[in-house]
């Protein structure tokens, strides 16, 4: 007997080993096809499957080679396929008899045993070669590699990463690759890195790195996760490329490509980039962009009168001096010839641009000097509003310019909104600031008074001051009016203690004068409660005029101390301890919950006018208001009902158990002098609007 092995590559048949057999067979068999029909062997191959030519004179597969057959001296072939564990023909392993024989069972296994052990020793040799390949890569690869156990300790390196780190091999083994680090990229990035990567089993990425003679250089690192047999991952794979030749050029020419020769400024191109990105910002955070396209007035007639280069002198000043009147957040460019572009985002309302546009145009007044002469320059500006007016880049700069080409027709050197209702809006807005300010200059301001009336008794508590414009030629201007805008522009700090002032003034000339009013109640706007030396200034003012603490009572609507979170408390607990009151204004528009509120240093609750003016048809009201008595009562405060406008609502809340109530019922808000008649008429006890009426009547 004799035993042959065939290595099966590429659907032939190469003998391996076949010691008994002569060489002319073997040489004869060497790259038989591996196809049904050819000898036991190439059948088997084919098949996957054994056969057994117990006779080969006789066997269809043999007919063939009979001849060879009988040279040889053989009669029968057994013949097995060995395979790899995936289930791929590696080979065949082959019996061969000088007689008719079939094989028992017991020698049937073992040739199965046999053909075993052969398809390990194929797969090896095959390992083998990959790996004598892959370490061929390795060595001469111009890319440098580095090899990682899970550890992220370094186990191997090849040449070209001693050549681009300057780390000889030794240097590098054992280390976390850690020391290779330039410092350029944060924690952050790192750890995204390893989440991608034990999440994929890959990253890549451009890092920055730091060669051993300390220069920096951007590489594009891949990493890839090396697994075993049973996808169970052994290390990792980084693969560096190089990129400082690359970068270098590429920066100068990102440089050309993306900013303006002349002035330095982003051109067109970055532009464009640049606002898009805001936009996707802008929208994930749900953010108002803005896009001011600046046009010069007149540039070319300018141009032309000066020579060439003193134009260009005048664009580079005109750089120079916007961009110290820009936040740094603020993103401004060269679009083309004398046209700029500004981007601003996080804008608080569309008008706020309004309010930037006005600014630019007023940080060019001042002349230029150019070339020894004086130049005045000026510029139209046109506003679009990302999201208001698109959502596109290219469309949103197109809107700019069409704004900017109306502001131009209209009135050089002023700007426009591409939504036109939005520049009256804004000029609106910007008049009524400017007017504000001199207002506040000039102490164009009055305080009313309204009285607040003990609802079982009807007598006068006390009066709540409101704040009124007493503009020369409008009149008196209600606050809803402009408090918002003095809110925004922090012109309610001035204001607010000039009411201080005035309100606490007013207080002691009555206790001075007898009347006896227990307490004067001041409005806070948000604002003020956020400022720090808010009791400072309550402090001294009290003590300047000379009014007990406890007859001031300040009202803080519930927003604000609801917005304000648990600051809050520490708050109102500072201005609590200056002996004054504390009322929570416009009670029940902000879902204040019971157990919040019991911590707050409170002395009332303030009911909503809008909970009474439906009072008593509308029954959910009348749910809301008899709940907000019942919670003053168990936290032991006083509650009083604004907009009192009826009788019926008078006598109404006085039986669900108000306080007291404030209203045109008893009295609308009154001039000083006024209501001092109205308080001292009355002796301190009021005959409500329906009683007076009907004693004018008689
Ligand atoms: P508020 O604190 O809720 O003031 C009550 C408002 O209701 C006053 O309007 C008052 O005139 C009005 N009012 C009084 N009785 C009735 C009534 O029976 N029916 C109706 N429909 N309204 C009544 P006013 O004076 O126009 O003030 C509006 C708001 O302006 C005030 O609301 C307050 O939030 C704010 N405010 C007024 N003065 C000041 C101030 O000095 N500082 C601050 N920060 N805010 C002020
Ligand atoms: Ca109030
Ligand atoms: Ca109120």
């Amino acid at each position: 007997s004799s035993a042959a092995s065939d290595v099966y590559k590429r659907q032939r048949l190469y003998t391996a080993a076949a010691p008994s057999l002569p060489d002319f067979y073997n040489a004869a068999v060497d790259g038989l096809e591996a196809k049904e029909g050819i000898g036991s062997c190439g059948t088997a191959a084919a098949t996957g499957q054994p056969v057994i030519a117990e006779d080969v004179f006789c066997h269809p597969y043999w007919t063939p080679y009979l001849n060879i057959v009988r040279r040889v001296g053989f009669r029968a072939c057994w013949s097995l396929p060995f395979k790899n564990r995936h289930g791929d023909v590696l080979g065949t392993f082959a019996i061969y008899y000088d007689r008719v024989r079939r094989p028992k069972r017991e020698e049937m296994e073992l040739i199965q045993e046999f053909a075993h052990l052969a398809a390990l020793a194929v797969e090896q040799t095959a390992a083998d070669l990959r790996l004598r390949q892959a370490k061929a890569v390795f060595d001469y690869a111009s890319e440098g590699i580095l090899v990682t156990d899970l550890k992220a300790k370094i186990v191997a390196v090849n040449r070209a990463f001693c050549e681009i780190t300057g780390y000889t091999e030794a240097e590098a083994l054992g280390k976390n690759p850690r020391f290779l680090q330039s410092g350029h990229h944060d924690r952050a990035f790192y750890l995204n890195m390893w989440r991608r990567l034990l999440a994929t089993g890959y990253w890549q990425g451009e890092v920055w790195n730091r060669r051993k003679n300390g220069e920096i250089y951007p590489q594009l690192l891949t990493i890839s996760t090396v697994r075993d047999t049973s996808g169970q991952p052994t290390h990792y794979v980084a693969l560096m490329n190089d990129l400082s030749q690359i970068k270098q050029s590429q920066e100068r020419l990102d440089h050309l490509i993306h900013y303006d020769l002349l002035t330095g400024l982003p051109n067109r191109l970055l532009l464009q980039l640049g606002l898009r990105q805001m936009l996707e910002r802008a929208q994930r955070h749900n953010r108002r962009v803005a896009a001011l396209l600046l046009d010069l007035d007149r540039f070319n007639l300018i141009n032309d009168s000066l020579n060439h280069n003193a134009g260009d002198e005048l664009l580079t000043a005109f750089t120079t001096r916007l961009k110290q009147h820009l936040r740094g957040e603020d993103f401004f460019g060269r679009l083309a010839g004398d046209e700029f572009l500004l981007v601003v985002d996080e804008l608080p309302h569309s008008e706020a641009a309004g309010r930037i546009a006005e600014h630019v145009l007023a940080a060019l007044k001042p002349p230029f000097t150019v070339a020894g002469q004086e130049i005045h320059l000026s510029a139209s500006i046109g506003i679009s509003l990302y999201p208001d007016d698109s959502t596109s880049d290219a469309e949103l700069i197109q809107h700019a310019e069409t704004a900017m080409r109306q502001a131009k027709q209209e009135e050089r050197g002023s700007y426009r909104f591409y939504t036109p209702t939005l520049s009256d809006r804004a000029r609106r807005r910007l008049t009524l600031e400017a007017r504000l300010r001199q207002a506040i200059k000039r102490q164009h301001f009055v305080l009313h008074y309204q009285p607040i009336i003990e609802l079982h008794s009807l007598r006068i508590l006390g009066c709540e001051a409101l704040l009124r414009w007493q503009d020369p030629e409008q009149g008196l201007i209600a606050p809803d009016r402009f408090i918002p805008l003095a809110e925004e522009t922090g012109l309610i700090l001035p204001l607010g203690e000039w009411v201080l002032a005035a309100a606490c003034q007013a207080a002691r000339t009555w206790r001075e004068s007898g009347y006896a009013l227990e307490v004067m109640a001041v409005n806070l706007s948000a604002r003020q409660f956020q400022q720090l030396t808010l009791p400072e200034i309550i402090a001294s003012t009290l003590a300047q005029i000379g009014l007990p603490p406890s007859c001031l009572k300040l009202e803080i609507t519930e927003s604000m101390v609801m917005e304000y979170g648990e600051q809050a408390i520490d708050r109102l607990l500072r201005l609590k301890s200056l002996g004054i009151k504390l009322s929570l204004d416009d009670f029940g528009t902000g879902y204040s919950s019971l157990a919040y509120l019991k911590s707050f240093p409170l002395d009332e609750f303030k009911i909503d006018r809008s909970f009474v003016r439906d009072l008593p048809h509308n029954s959910s009201d009348v749910k809301i208001i008899s709940t907000i008595i019942h919670m003053g009562q168990t936290l032991g405060l006083g509650v009083v009902a604004e907009g009192v406008e009826t009788a019926v609502q008078h006598v109404f809340l006085s039986h669900l158990g108000c306080n007291a109530g404030q209203g045109y019922f008893y009295s609308p808000p009154l001039p000083e002098d006024e209501f001092c008649r109205f308080f001292s008429q009355s002796a301190g006890r009021i005959h409500p609007a329906s009683e007076r009426r009907e004693q004018t009547g008689k």
